[in-house]
């Protein structure tokens, strides 16, 4: 392991450009539950994937809102771990950081992070379904409240399973992996795209692409480094190591 993390301090303090894709696992450590992960109390007998979709909250708007309602809490209370603080401090130590997130809690923003790119939105963001626009988010235990513009249902301004991400922010995300020496792809299951096809492009330009995960994910066996651990353990290593060779 030891070795692992020296080889990958080595490539972060070469790169040129480092970009950093992060999914759920990355605010695991600040108590919120990544998908996979088993739900608790009142909404134990669910399934996000069966929530977080655009045919759910046609059939149950007033089941999705109250799911949001109860994730925003959860997001509101957290707090960035170490594993967003050492992203801001990597930031410092190379010339050029993407930071590319899967995540709709802000953390990263709350971290320090900047210029983070959103491919999946914000869950503090509300919009209006019918006509797009941005909304004050009302009393979370309502259910869905209505557009004051034109009487549309909000929605929270998420990319739901089987809708196209935020075509800005995808491009934005594609270029940084295009000029990136490293890709850092830090706790998601690269199961969902472009989890999955990011890391394919870095490897195809000849790019190291290092993994950190608890848990063997679909990219670990391409991946040029696996680093076997949480983000909150892993990162601030990697950042020590950074600066003492
Ligand atoms: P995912 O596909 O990104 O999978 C989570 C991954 O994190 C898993 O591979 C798991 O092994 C890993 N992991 C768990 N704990 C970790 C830790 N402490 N450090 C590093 N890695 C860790 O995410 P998902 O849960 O399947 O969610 C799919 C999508 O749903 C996300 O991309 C996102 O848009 C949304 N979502 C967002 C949040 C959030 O904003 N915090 C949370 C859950 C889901
Ligand atoms: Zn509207």
């Amino acid at each position: 392991m030891e070795t692992l993390l020296n080889a990958a301090a080595n490539q972060l303090r070469a790169a040129r450009h480092v970009a950093v894709l992060t999914g759920a696992g990355t605010s695991a450590e600040s108590g919120i539950p990544t998908f996979r992960e088993a739900q608790t109390g009142l909404w134990a007998r669910y399934r996000p994937e069966d929530l977080a979709t655009p045919g759910a909250f046609a059939r149950q708007p007033e089941v999705v809102w109250s799911w949001y309602a109860w994730r925003r809490e959860l997001v509101q209370r957290a707090e960035p771990n170490a594993g967003h603080r050492a992203l801001v401090g990597l930031a410092r130590r190379v010339p050029l950081l993407t930071l590319i997130t899967q995540n709709v809690d802000g953390l990263h923003q709350r971290a320090g992070s900047e210029a983070v790119i959103e491919l999946h939105g914000n869950i503090l963001r509300t919009v209006c379904s019918a006509c797009g626009r941005l909304a004050d988010t009302g009393h979370a235990d309502s259910p869905p409240p209505r557009c004051p513009t034109c009487g549309g249902i909000l929605r929270p301004d998420v990319v739901w399973f089987g809708e196209p991400l935020p075509r800005v922010a995808l491009e934005a995300a594609v270029a940084a992996v295009q000029s990136a020496d490293v890709l850092l792809v830090v706790g998601t299951s690269g199961l969902v795209e472009p989890a999955a096809s990011l890391p394919r492009l870095a490897l195809a330009r000849g790019a190291s692409v290092i993994e950190v995960n608890p848990v063997a994910t679909p990219l670990s066996a391409a991946a040029t480094l696996v680093l076997k651990g949480t983000a909150g353990e892993i990162l601030p290593r990697l950042l020590a190591l950074m600066d003492s060779e």
